[in-house]
């Protein structure tokens, strides 16, 4: 996955190389501009790009449209290239310092191999600089204030943790590249618990730690190793942590280095009871190292020091639902809203994953943003889902993603309501109520006498939107009544209803659906990622509805009940 920052700088380098070149200021301000319109749009790049939706946006035309689609697919882009290779190395980065001419670019890149701000702050604190002809010990001064101005600017914009699909990604191409110069290695740390957002990164090597650190440090992910404290610096800021281990102790840094600290602590615990040193034995896999305290192998999406030792002696967590198990790909949208694909083309996509069923769940009318469907458009879409059904062996349900409306409404009459096949109800305007209005308006919607999905539960998106504000166990209780299931949407970006909230849907005897909010076909592949929220929650695959034959789940999930 890339990602819009990486984009932005991009953009930033190629603004600052034309303002070299000498190009007119409205082509660099151009590619500034774009560049701060990437960062605001943020996650959303993503479904732009994909939706070829990119000219919707204040000054992107036709030229940038082209950059940011490269630099997004591949992380540079043939312009971004050619400029880099027919200007001095750092050029890009050189004239936003203030007092950085191209002429002095060009004389401190010949006379001192200057290539970055950071090399020129380096040259100014060693009074190299004010020894280049034409530059005095008062212009070296100013340079370094300069040089200093501008890296702090840089440093205040903190990078945002990383999604868990940003960082798996990540740690599994880096894993790839590995592959050939180690002999084991496997991803540990937060990321490999669930966790939806991680700041640092956790890899565990076999191998001897000087010949695993060089090894890291060629793919060229990898910016620079810092071998005095083992960590690897990757592109966009993130570390990744590298734990080195012999084959003899591989269980024991695995188990180590995943966390979280409350389950290393539960277990040294209970091992010290048996009377087992776990800081003396080496264990070769974390199985042996659970059986020796008396306990099943205990997954990593469960060890939050949250009572899973007892759970793991009790009924051990082979229940949990697994990937292989889902036979329906829920919430699609196709092209009849703000999907990319026709009904037909997911269909088969799906087929080929070798899925059984498909809800196409295209917005509903208010959602105009997105291009809902209007009460006309349903019944082509009605149509044409039945003339896909005549093409695949994959059963393609009519369902919605209906907007609850500001009063808790859904947002088709009831009497279309119950001809869909499924009904997803979700939130996707009007954040921003306060809690007692929040709450009345998903109790209101969620005691509809129909049944329905509860999409996206807190409307979340991580890193740019904070949960909406309400009372969820109410919320549960309502749906609980009314009649319905939890959506676990899989999107990186929601990873929604938060797997906190589980545990409360559970005890309530909800079931849950794990679902795609596919866009394009593309979009089909987040599904481990709402398959990890669901282990995480300790669901098991008896409660999740998608895991069922397809005749049993449209039984399951048909909104109107005799
Ligand atoms: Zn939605
Ligand atoms: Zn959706």
């Amino acid at each position: 996955m890339q990602n819009a920052a990486a984009v932005a700088k991009s953009l930033q380098e190629i603004a600052g190389l034309l303002r070299f070149e000498g190009q007119p200021k409205f082509k660099v301000q151009a590619y500034e501009r774009a560049a701060q319109i990437v960062t605001i749009v943020g996650p959303e790049l993503a479904g732009l790009v994909e939706q070829q939706r990119l000219r919707e946006l204040q000054g992107i035309g036709k030229a940038l449209e082209e950059q940011i689609q490269q630099l997004w697919n591949s992380g540079s882009s043939d312009f971004l290239e050619r400029l880099r290779r027919e200007n001095p190395t750092g050029a890009g980065e050189l004239i936003w310092v203030s007092g950085m001419t191209p002429k002095r670019i060009r004389v401190l890149s010949e006379a001192l191999g200057i290539s970055s701000v950071d090399s020129l702050l380096q040259s100014c604190v060693e009074h190299r600089v004010s020894q280049v002809p034409g530059f005095g010990a008062k212009t070296e001064q100013r340079l370094q204030q300069a040089c200093e101005r501008w890296l702090s600017e840089q440093a205040a914009v903190e990078p945002a943790p990383m999604l868990l699909a940003e960082g798996l990604e990540l740690l599994e191409s880096l894993r790839r590249a590995l592959a050939g110069s180690v002999q084991e290695s496997k991803i540990a740390g937060a990321l490999r618990r669930g966790q939806e957002l991680a700041t640092e990164l956790d890899l565990v090597v076999m191998g001897e730690r000087t010949a695993v650190l060089d090894a890291v440090a060629r793919p060229r992910q990898v910016l620079r190793v810092d071998a005095q404290h083992s960590v690897a610096h990757v592109a966009g800021g993130a570390k990744i942590r590298i734990h080195t281990a012999t084959s003899a102790d591989f269980g024991s840094k695995l188990f180590s280095a995943t966390g979280s600290d409350a389950h290393i602590a539960a277990v040294a615990q209970r091992a010290r009871e048996r009377g087992v040193d776990l800081a003396e034995r080496r264990f070769a896999s974390e199985a042996e190292l659970y059986e020796a305290v008396g306990l099943p192998w205990i997954p990593p999406e469960q060890r939050e020091g949250q009572g899973e030792l007892e759970r793991a002696a009790a009924t051990g967590f082979d229940d949990l639902v697994e990937l292989d198990q889902i036979q329906g790909l829920v919430h699609c949208h196709t092209s009849h809203s703000d999907g990319k694909n026709s009904v037909l083309e997911m269909a088969l996509a799906a087929e080929a994953l070798g899925m059984k069923y498909i809800t196409i769940t295209d917005h509903s009318p208010s959602a105009h943003y997105a291009r809902g469907v209007s009460l006309d458009a349903l019944k082509a879409q009605w149509d044409e889902i039945s003339r896909a059904q005549e093409q695949t062996r994959v059963r393609i349900l009519r369902g919605t993603e209906s907007d609850i409306l500001r009063d808790g409404a859904l947002d088709y009459p009831d009497a279309v309501l119950e001809q869909f096949e499924l009904v997803i109800a979700s939130i996707h305007a009007r954040h921003r109520l306060d809690r007692a209005a929040m709450t009345a308006r998903l109790v209101r919607a969620m005691s509809l006498p129909c049944f329905k999905i509860w999409g996206h539960g807190l409307g979340r998106i991580l890193n740019h939107r904070a949960p909406i504000d309400c009372d969820v166990p109410q919320v549960l209780d309502a749906l609980a009544k009314g009649g319905g299931a939890i959506e676990l949407n899989a999107d990186p970006y929601r990873l929604d209803l938060p797997p906190a909230w589980l545990p409360a849907a559970r005890a309530r005897k909800l079931p849950f659906v794990i679902s795609v909010d596919a866009h394009s076909t593309r979009g089909f592949g987040v599904l481990r990622y709402g398959i990890t929220m669901a282990r995480r929650g300790g669901v098991e695959a008896r409660e999740v509805l998608n895991v069922l034959p397809a005749q049993d789940f449209m039984a399951a999930v048909r909104p109107k009940r005799e």
